[in-house]
């Protein structure tokens, strides 16, 4: 299913997609404050269809609006079931899923304040992120020219449309050269995340990760991956990191609901580790795809089954 096809939930009624109009007046549309998630569904062993973590996207994504002041006129459960939903009514055994909202056209002034809140929640099928080479093989990433955001310059605990642009640059720019993805800097040098990914560099069988400070993204597939090492008893520490640092690493790994856990095997031009997937990036990785699967009893309470 293409991303135009279906139907999706809008302000509380599923709708077909080409209803789903907005006007070109909307407040989000001019000052790009909308905030936003993406989130996967799983089909699972026994042929059903999860969703995962679902709870925690939905925390994030109201936590985001509260940020920028959006008085969300929807709850927690009821953005749950609108995800489950769309799902449901279009069909779809495995889908990302995309909740927004946004301000609507009301008034066209800096304020917000005066214009309604809307929400809508839109499924489609979309494999991986990365391509399925780049799950077994590993990808080839490239540091960008671009500097991710300063924290205090952008709200960078909110997913948020406005934070995007630099991720978009920074991964044009590097795709145009031939590279899967790009890695961007912290205002301080140090490595912060990838576009739209997290990052874990391996060294002597202990993970590292940049820590939020940096501004990265408090990522979901992070918070799962942090959960699965402490739990196998493998070290993680959150620190900052520099580039040569990964260089000299002997696995790198980055994360993501739309990137799942993707290896990298060559970071600006140098081969990392054996040049593959390294042997813990495997064993997470398995654990993660057995885990939204529905193949490990240990996390089932992270699966919201949509019947
Ligand atoms: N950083 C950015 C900039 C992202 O867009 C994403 C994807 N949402 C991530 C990190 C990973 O976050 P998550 O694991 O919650 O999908």
């Amino acid at each position: 299913m293409a991303t135009q096809e279906g139907k999706l939930w809008m302000n509380g009624t599923m709708i077909e997609q080409p209803d789903a109009k907005v006007h070109v007046l909307t407040h989000s549309m001019h000052y790009g404050i909308a905030v936003f998630e993406g989130v996967r569904a799983y089909q699972t062993a026994d042929n059903r269809t999860a969703i995962f973590r679902l709870k925690e996207h939905t925390e994030r994504l109201l936590g985001s609006a509260k940020i920028f002041q959006m008085d969300v006129p929807f709850d927690a459960a009821t953005l749950e079931q609108a995800h489950k939903d769309v799902v449901k009514q279009n069909n779809l055994a495995e889908a990302y899923i995309r909740p927004l909202i946004w301000f609507g056209a009301e008034k066209l002034g800096l304020s917000s304040r005066d214009n309604s809140v809307n929400a809508m929640v839109a499924a489609w099928h979309w494999g991986a992120y990365l391509g399925e080479e780049g799950i077994k093989k590993g990808i080839r990433v490239k540091t960008s020219s671009y500097t991710h955001h300063l924290p205090n310059v952008t709200m960078c605990k909110a997913k948020a449309s406005s934070n995007y642009p630099v991720s978009i640059m920074a991964n044009q720019e590097v795709t145009r050269n031939g590279y899967d993805e790009a890695i961007l800097m912290d205002p301080q040098g140090y490595v912060c995340q990838g576009a739209g990914e997290n990052l874990f560099l391996v060294k002597d069988g202990v993970l590292h990760t940049p820590d939020l400070a940096g501004g990265a993204l408090d990522g979901i597939t992070r918070r799962t991956i942090v959960q699965f090492a402490e739990d196998l008893g493998i070290k993680v520490i959150e620190r900052r990191i520099t580039r040569d640092e990964f260089y000299l690493a002997d696995e790198i790994f980055m994360t993501g609901t739309a990137a799942e856990v993707t290896p990298i095997r060559e970071y600006d031009d140098r081969t990392i580790g054996n040049g593959g997937r390294g042997p813990l990036t495997e064993k997470l990785q398995t654990l993660y795809f057995d885990v939204v699967h529905g193949r490990n009893e240990k996390y089932m309470d992270w699966l919201s089954f949509i019947d």
